[in-house]
């Protein structure tokens, strides 16, 4: 089987539908469970911490050499 254009005409079973909570095109109907969200799976919206993009300062690291020498003055 092609696994281009052609075999693309068989995908006639859908799967996912508009979510009712986040909206998305992700819920899946059999399933019922959103693959965005986590609708019908889970109480709380699913969500990760790689979603929100920047790190924004979050990250630990040790001080560098000129704001240690700052602080001891
Ligand atoms: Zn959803």
């Amino acid at each position: 089987m092609a696994k281009g254009t052609p075999s693309f005409g068989k995908h006639q079973e859908k799967t996912h539908t508009r979510c009712r909570r986040c909206g998305r095109h992700s819920y899946h109907e059999t399933k019922g469970v959103c693959a965005a969200c986590g609708y019908g799976k889970l109480r709380k919206m699913r969500t990760y911490g790689w979603q929100t993009g920047k790190m924004s300062g979050k990250r630990k690291s040790t001080p560098t050499q000129r704001a240690m020498a700052k602080k001891f003055r």
